[in-house]
């Protein structure tokens, strides 16, 4: 997955053009930045790539989800549904505009289970937020049937599935909104960074301002801009953008190499007949930016996990113990710690989640084992760790 891997003379060239001209602000300084909008030059190649009207870049993928919540007017009290198997930018991205987290099931996707997600609607739902977690996306098309039915807003969390796609969409461009980011281990990475994409002009338009303050950002003078709402300061800077910016247009090397890895390792594990895969929405692509499968149960895979790290093979991952992605473990939101007092809505509304009944989630992440699928492997490395991660989970499983 992490774009860093092949870092090349074209990110060194767009980063080059900022340092030369010494214009460090995506706004602004007009006649001393040479004509380089890096920013601006982002967003356009995102929205191409992405095939949606407009693109916001910013500061982090987390920024980027409170920009795209608060974009469509979501605010305290507010109820978003969310998957129980995320990372916690999910969560916090909800918490910091006061609305609500509402945390539900995942299914053999790993990603939100639809049913679950309809049987938490109540009459404070506003959005659905799916996060197309380890490459691979939800259930989109039965998503968006839900949140036209109640009117909620479907919002795709695609930072970790950059570039796979649904119905033959770009995840992130299906619902009515979108993000990624571009953090330094992510496929695209600008080292810190993110962006919300969307077809929704009003929304692309109050994430512009609120990302900067509040800036309308009519006219050439800064300082004489309106500001017709309250924002924030989620700015991304022009180094940052300009890493990003090589690394977009490099996006479909990435994913193909991605891919042919994925491919290699994947053939190999279908030879173990106990192993079974995460199940694809139909209609759906991966990104291939990891390879999850499921052992028999949980303790299995968590051993089997455990032998891969002792053996040498790392970069797998099992989530069900992993302190940021499994709800398991996010004692700071189950018990509300927080640095100072938490909004009256989100004290009040937040449900008791040390009593709740995630077990179908359980069942899924408990089984699961996911392996980052890394672009810079040669060939023969693949087929070596391929080998080699059968031959251990063959000889683990042989004990049974
Ligand atoms: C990385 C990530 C984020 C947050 O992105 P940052 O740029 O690190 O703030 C949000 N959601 C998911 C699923 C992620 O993997």
């Amino acid at each position: 997955m992490p774009g860093f891997e092949l870092f090349s003379d074209k990110e060194r060239k767009e980063v080059n053009d900022v340092l030369d001209s010494g214009v460090l602000m995506r706004y602004g300084f007009d006649g001393n930045r040479n004509g380089h909008w890096k920013a601006l030059a982002l967003e356009k190649a995102l929205a191409e790539r992405m095939k949606v009207g407009y693109a916001q870049v910013v500061s982090s993928g987390t920024a980027a989800l409170t920009i795209a919540l608060a974009s469509a007017g979501i605010g305290a009290g507010d109820e978003v549904i969310m998957p129980t198997f995320t990372f916690v930018a999910s969560f916090e991205s909800i918490l910091a505009l006061g609305a609500v987290p509402i945390l539900v099931d995942v299914d053999d996707t790993l990603t939100l289970d639809p049913k679950a997600v309809e049987n938490a609607i109540t009459k404070r739902t506003k959005a659905v937020m799916p996060v197309h977690m380890c490459g691979s996306m939800a259930d989109l098309k039965a998503l968006k049937s839900i949140c036209q039915n109640y009117k909620l807003l479907l919002l795709e969390d695609a930072c970790q599935a950059i570039g796979g796609t649904f119905e033959g969409k770009p995840l992130g461009s299906y619902g009515d909104l979108g993000c990624f980011s571009f953090d330094y281990v992510k496929t695209v990475t600008c080292g810190e960074g993110g962006a919300i994409i969307t077809n929704n002009k009003d929304y692309y338009t109050n994430a512009d301002h609120f990302s900067d303050h509040g800036h309308d950002h009519i006219g050439k003078d800064r300082g004489a801009e309106g500001h017709p709402f309250l924002g924030y300061n989620f700015r991304i800077s022009e180094l940052h953008a300009a890493v990003g910016l090589a690394q977009i247009q490099r996006l479909d090397e990435f994913l193909a190499i991605q891919k042919k890895n994925y491919q290699i390792l994947r053939e190999t594990l279908e030879g173990i007949p106990e192993i079974t895969f995460r199940r694809v929405p139909q209609a759906g692509e991966e990104s291939y930016a990891f390879l999850s499968f499921f052992l028999p149960n949980a303790n299995m895979a968590k051993e089997v996990h455990t032998a891969l790290g002792e053996k040498g093979v790392d970069g797998c991952f099992y989530w069900f113990d992993n302190n940021w992605h499994y709800y398991r473990k996010w004692e700071h939101l189950i018990h509300k710690k927080s640095l100072g007092k938490l909004p009256k809505e989100v004290r009040e509304q937040l449900p008791d989640y040390s009593k709740s009944d995630f077990s179908q989630s359980d069942e899924w992440i408990g089984r699961n084992i996911s392996c980052l699928i890394k672009l810079g492997w040669s060939e023969s490395e693949v087929q070596a760790r391929a080998l080699k991660m059968a031959e251990i989970i063959g000889s683990f499983l042989k004990q049974f």
